[in-house]
């Protein structure tokens, strides 16, 4: 990898949520909470690697319940963009922000909202926009990931994850997948942290689980285009074609 380039960096800040909305990633599979990282790790680690970054995202759960939310954000480069995952429930910290420039809020909305739930997010005073988080968003053929992943019987065959960017998990710890972050599962890491290694995305091949599943067809190359997605599913039938006039015969 060019060691130049700038990479999107994505801090994982807590497990945690105050909602359950349907179809979410991220409580699609259990969650093993961990004692969340000081605020200052994540200061000193932005401070240290400057050069190599081009934005910030913070993510989680729901990012505002992080213990140090606002003294990270706060004290995060304001050249640096940042964006911020949230859910918007939780108005009054992030009235308290103290940037307006280089910032987005990506609110999501899988769940029922009030009428007014946009305008009072809007009213916030930050650029925002509204997003579905459930993985399936920017695939309108794909309703269900899960289900996608099941009726393709993905389970138990081997899965190619490419993350798109660097992902820290509530411990510190970089992973390859969002089942690594969840897990925070060890032979699912990057090998670096927030207190050392070196910065890579080289991805993993490996068996797929059920845990697997969310957020999976953002992951896999094997299923990143349209195109691939009906090649696996026309081989899927074959397949299933093929051990059934097995039997007959
Ligand atoms: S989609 Fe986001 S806000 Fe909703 S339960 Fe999941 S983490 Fe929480
Ligand atoms: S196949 Fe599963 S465990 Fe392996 S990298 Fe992808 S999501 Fe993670």
């Amino acid at each position: 990898m060019n060691d130049t380039k700038a990479l999107t960096i994505a801090f994982h800040l807590t497990d945690r949520c105050n909602l359950r909305c349907r179809g979410c990633h991220w409580f699609s599979s259990p969650v093993r909470e961990v004692e969340e990282v000081e605020g200052e790790h994540y200061i000193r680690w932005v401070e240290k690697n400057r050069r190599r970054i081009g934005a910030i995202k913070l993510s989680g759960g729901e990012p505002t319940l992080y213990k140090d939310f606002l003294t990270l954000v706060n004290h995060l480069p304001k050249d640096l963009p940042l964006i911020i995952n949230t859910n918007g429930t939780r108005a009054q910290t992030l009235r308290n922000i103290d940037r307006r420039d280089n910032m987005i809020l990506k609110v999501s909305v899988n769940r029922p909202v009030s009428e007014f739930f946009e305008k009072d997010i809007e009213a916030l005073g930050y650029p925002c926009s509204f997003h579905s988080f459930n993985g399936v968003a920017r695939r309108p053929n794909l309703t269900n990931e899960l289900e996608f992943g099941w009726e393709s019987d993905l389970i138990g065959r081997n899965g190619r994850c490419l993350p798109k960017f660097i992902r820290f998990g509530a411990d510190g710890w970089a992973y390859n997948c969002e089942k690594g972050l969840r897990e925070k599962d060890e032979t699912l890491r990057c090998g670096f942290s927030l207190w050392g290694g070196d910065m890579n995305l080289r991805g993993k091949t490996c068996r797929i689980t059920q845990a697997c599943l969310s957020n999976f067809c953002n992951e896999n190359d094997m299923l990143s285009s349209a195109s691939a997605r009906i090649k696996w599913r026309v081989r899927n039938v074959l397949g299933r074609f093929l051990a059934a006039a097995r039997l007959v015969l």
